[in-house]
């Protein structure tokens, strides 16, 4: 058949030449496709960028086996191809199903480092945000491995790695210019497990000097914190009464176990690997705590109906949280987040609820209150959105916290200091106004007493005047009758003498007469003075006993003595003479003596009456002279 006849040798050969060239093209494509599928390349010099390299792109990636490392170009295994940055759920959960996480979630990441040598003297990657343990190799191009670090103790199950480091530094090395960087990682527990964050290459120094940076960040905020929770503690030991100073102590503190937990640097300090899940546990309490110890602080500053309950169901939470949280297995925990998340919004926006009451009635501070915690709210919202999201690593609630935590307590602060000024110039005040008071008092009090001085004085005066006959300036009659009955009862116990002179002016009435009334009253001024001055002692009275009448009563002193002594009056009163205006008056008086021994009477009257008997004698024996009565003559 001519048909068949036109099926030429020719056209024989092309039909193999067709197959084999299909075979050529079928190996070398899958060849081809075998070696793209293998580990991709990162170009060192043609990625470097302000002084790193981003490690981001696509990485290689075997699921569920720690590649041996001499075998990774075997082709044994058929490596997956993943773009970095993503987390393992993202990458895994599209194409397997029926994945143990804490069994079978474990694998190897994959990525060869091209054209090292020249761009960087000591190449380090600096390894951050990881979930779970991991091992880092550098397989050289010949084929040599070398082990760079780990961040704990990696596990085929996920609850038996050990995690220590979450932040590592991790040396390349010098001498070789391509190679195989191996991570080997743990089974991971959570959503957000894996390289999820890009891991980046640079020198060493730079490495290290931003995570020394990172770490001065991190302490410098917790030294905030504890500098704030003591503040506040001081404070509140100074004050107890001011509950809100210990519920920000309180609010604090959790912030800043929060802050210290959550920190990657935390599992560094505690030092203990195994305790890593222990902590981790703690982590998520701390999710909470901070919230309720919150709403306690919030609902203190806020009251509302029933915040007493509230609070305490808050508490109940907590404790509930806590409980659960330590006894439930870790992987159940963790897939659980989004409950503890779920709580927080919660608190969260029940915090938001008080604050907006506290604003509504007018409550001081809840304006500012509410302005300082709106930052923090969409921190945590921020937060939520991070663990979810594979792109997006930026973690800021803890930052946020704090920055509210110390402008909080700072207010706060200011108002203790300023409650503290307060008080103290009130103090002061009062002690200005004590201080004038006590003045103005003891002034008062000098016056009174000067009054009172006063007043004795003229008390003093007026007795002394109504003792005294204000013509004369002697003794008057009544003060006479006190001391002569009272010297007379002396004398008497005593058994001593007591003497009494009468003494009368003679002729007074013709002086009257003469010279007037005035001059008589002159004439008594000047007898009286005349007694006074005639050397009597201190203890003799002289008094005025009627008209022109006075009374001389000498106390211990005899008949004898006291006629002696009435002798020289009567004999000085004639040398003198009263002048004025008028002539020369010379006046004589007569006088009686009497003394009670002498005389043997029991009363003064008595004793008086004798002397007036002598006195009466002598103006009749002729007046100017001295009658003394009862004298014994020899
Ligand atoms: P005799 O020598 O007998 O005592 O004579 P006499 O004038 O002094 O008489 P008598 O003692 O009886 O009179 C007292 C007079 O003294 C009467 C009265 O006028 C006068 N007299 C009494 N009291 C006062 C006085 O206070 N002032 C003056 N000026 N005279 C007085
Ligand atoms: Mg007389
Ligand atoms: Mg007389």
């Amino acid at each position: 058949m001519p048909q068949k006849a036109t099926f030429s040798s020719k056209q024989c050969l092309l039909v193999p030449l067709l197959l084999v060239c299909l075979a050529i093209s079928f190996i070398t494509t899958f060849s081809v496709h075998a070696s793209a599928q293998s580990i991709p390349t990162i170009n060192v010099s043609q990625q470097y960028q302000d002084g790193e390299v981003k490690l981001d792109g696509p990485w290689g990636f075997y699921w569920g086996e720690w590649l041996p490392l001499d075998e990774l170009d075997s082709h044994k295994y058929p490596i997956r191809i993943i773009r970095k940055l993503d987390f393992l759920e993202n990458i895994v959960e599209k194409d397997e199903h029926n994945i143990q996480p804490f069994v079978d979630g474990y694998g190897t990441y994959l990525l060869e480092i091209d054209g090292l040598k020249g761009v960087f003297k000591q190449p380090a990657i600096h390894m951050r945000s990881v979930s779970d343990a991991w091992q880092a190799w550098w397989v050289n191009a010949d084929g040599s491995s070398r082990y760079l670090g780990n961040s704990g103790k990696i596990s085929k199950d996920g609850l038996d790695q050990e995690q220590r480091y979450r932040t590592t530094i991790l040396d390349l090395p010098t001498d070789s210019n391509k190679g195989t960087l191996v991570i080997y990682l743990s089974s991971h527990t959570s959503i957000r497990a894996g390289l999820f964050a890009v891991p980046v290459i640079q020198e060493h120094e730079q490495a290290s000097r931003s995570i020394y940076i990172d770490l001065a960040i991190r302490i410098l905020i917790v030294g905030v914190g504890i500098f704030v929770v003591m503040q506040n503690l001081i404070f509140y030991a100074q004050r107890p009464k001011e509950k809100t100073l210990l519920l920000l102590v309180i609010l604090g503190f959790a912030g800043l176990m929060r802050g210290l937990v959550a920190s990657d640097y935390f599992y560094v300090f505690i030092g203990d690997p195994a305790l890593f899940f222990t902590i981790s546990k703690l982590e998520y309490v701390l999710i909470i705590w901070p919230a309720i110890a919150g709403v306690h602080f919030f609902a203190n500053l806020c009251p509302f109906k029933g915040d007493v309950q509230f609070v305490q169901a808050n508490y109940g939470i907590l404790i509930i949280t806590i409980m659960a949280t330590w006894l439930l297995p870790m992987q159940t925990v963790m897939f659980y987040l989004f409950v503890y998340q779920s709580v927080l919004l919660f608190i969260a926006a029940s915090i938001m609820l008080i604050l907006t009451n506290g604003i509504i009635k007018k409550m001081p501070g809840s304006r500012s209150l509410m302005m300082s915690l709106l930052p923090l709210l969409l921190a945590v919202c921020n937060d939520i959105y991070a663990t979810y999201s594979s792109q997006y690593n930026l973690f800021i609630t803890e930052y946020g916290l704090f920055i509210f935590f110390f402008v909080q307590s700072q207010i706060h602060a200011s108002h203790y200091l300023g409650a503290l000024q307060t008080a103290e110039h009130l103090t002061n005040n009062l002690q200005q106004e004590i201080n004038l008071k006590t003045e103005e008092l003891s002034v008062r009090n000098q016056m009174l007493e000067t009054k009172a001085l006063d007043l004795e004085q003229q008390r003093n005066k007026i007795r002394q005047l109504s003792k005294i006959d204000h013509l004369t300036g002697l003794f008057n009659r009544q003060t006479l009758d006190e001391y002569s009955t009272a010297q007379f009862k002396q004398t008497q116990e005593q058994q001593l003498p007591l003497a009494v002179i009468m003494m009368d002016i003679d002729n007074f009435k013709k002086v009257n007469d003469q010279y007037g009334h005035g001059v008589g009253d002159g004439c008594l001024k000047f007898v009286a003075d005349y007694l006074a001055n005639s050397g009597l002692r201190k203890d003799d009275i002289v008094a005025r006993y009627g008209g022109e009448e006075i009374l001389i009563l000498l106390p211990n002193t005899d008949l004898v003595e006291a006629e002696i002594m009435t002798r020289r009056i009567c004999d000085g009163l004639n040398q003198k003479s009263v002048v004025g205006d008028h002539p020369p008056i010379t006046l004589t008086a007569s006088f009686g003596v009497a003394e009670r021994i002498t005389s043997k009477v029991n009363r003064i009257e008595d004793l008086i009456d004798e002397a007036d008997k002598a006195l009466y004698s002598a103006k009749k024996n002729g007046k100017n002279r001295v009658e003394v009565a009862n004298m014994p003559r020899q």
